[in-house]
């Protein structure tokens, strides 16, 4: 199976090659125009048909646009006619978003570097991975976007990479309990404990409260910012225990389903709550989509009762839970009430998965 990742990179280019950019751009736009006329006025999507009747005419009109770039423009163009099946005529904004293909642009990912074709020869740009996208690096270059924002004066491309993605070889599940003093616990005994993030809330909770009873103008925007960090924070930490969790020797990972609960969990500030819950919703996106490229699966259980239930005997009491310790009272069992309910998650998705998967009864736990 293929996994495709798109990836939006800033580019860092020049202030003399932004002109010859921006212009490479809005000719393509002009082909792309052209080609659409003549393919909506022929009642044509053909890219044989129309290169045969456009192409000499448009090189001598518009020499300085590299022939691979025209076909491009030709190819998106006969792409949009057929997309609108020829019932009117598409068109293109002098800035919209413009395709290469491998032909005119080259790629030095490791060194953050790339090659662009435009009217006026190659141009070097160069751009940023951030950490957590490294391993795209040896993936495939599927296709490239270019854009230009008008408004913050930059470009931008939308690279699309793509690996193929090994068979899941196995049926061993991992159960992930996600929580607030612990981020995430699993069943083989890893903790990832919230204290960095709880620290570095704080202190957010802190400046907020501070700005907010300013009320200024540069209070307010000072306020966007500090959002904005407080987010990049808790994604980088989210990024972190997915990659390290997927990476474990485990096939499958079990995570409650909470969207179900969701409504009933009312607790709490409504602040916190919130956050709490994209927090929660980013963790088990990342770990889905981190799984799959390593032919890994994420499965989701019924939340109910995995922290009340004695993971060991299956005695179902709330009381058997104070806080962080989980006690049975029909066993005696002890054990980190986090840790107990992961492994009741871990075998709910055991039987999840004997149920989805009834050839393949090779399961076990942690
Ligand atoms: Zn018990």
């Amino acid at each position: 199976m293929n996994v495709d990742r798109t990836i939006k990179l800033k580019l860092g280019v020049s202030e003399e090659d932004k002109p010859t950019l921006k212009k490479t751009i809005i000719l393509f736009n002009t082909v792309f125009n052209e080609v659409a006329v003549y393919g909506f006025e022929h009642k044509t999507n053909s890219k044989v048909s129309i290169h045969h009747a456009t192409y000499n005419d448009i090189r001598e009109r518009h020499p300085e646009l590299p022939s691979s770039l025209v076909q491009g423009a030709r190819d998106v163009a006969c792409e949009a006619l057929k997309g609108v099946k020829l019932k009117n005529l598409p068109t293109a904004k002098p800035f919209a978003a413009i395709r290469y293909n491998q032909r005119v642009i080259t790629y030095h990912l490791k060194h953050g570097r790339v090659s662009i074709a435009t009217i006026n020869g190659r141009i070097k740009a160069t751009f940023n991975i951030p950490k957590y996208y490294q391993e795209y690096v040896n993936w495939e270059v599927r296709s490239s976007t270019l854009k230009y924002d008008n408004r913050k004066d930059a470009f931008f491309l939308h690279i699309i990479f793509r690996k193929e993605s090994p068979e899941r070889s196995g049926n061993k599940v991992l159960g992930i309990d996600r929580g607030i003093v612990n981020i995430a616990v699993c069943s083989n005994n890893v903790f990832f404990n919230g204290k960095q993030i709880k620290n570095v809330r704080a202190k957010y909770a802190f400046l907020r409260h501070k700005l907010q009873s300013k009320g200024t103008k540069s209070a307010k925007r000072l306020l966007r910012k500090i959002s904005r960090k407080e987010r990049r924070f808790v994604t980088d930490v989210n990024h972190c225990i997915s990659k390290t969790i997927v990476n474990m020797s485990h096939d499958v990972f079990a995570l409650e389903d909470l969207t179900s609960i969701r409504v009933q969990s009312r607790k709490g500030k409504e602040f916190t709550r919130k956050l709490n819950n994209w927090s929660f919703y980013q963790l088990a996106q990342f770990l889905e989509y981190k799984a799959e490229a390593l032919g890994k699966a994420v499965i989701y259980i019924d939340p109910r009762y995995s922290s009340q239930k004695c993971s060991k005997c299956g005695d179902l009491r709330k009381s058997n839970r104070k806080g962080s310790s989980y006690h049975c009272k029909a066993c005696g069992f002890d054990m980190h009430s986090d840790l107990n309910a992961s492994r009741n998650i871990a075998q709910a998705g055991i039987s999840c998965l004997s149920r989805l998967h009834v050839n393949q009864p090779n399961v076990e736990t942690v």
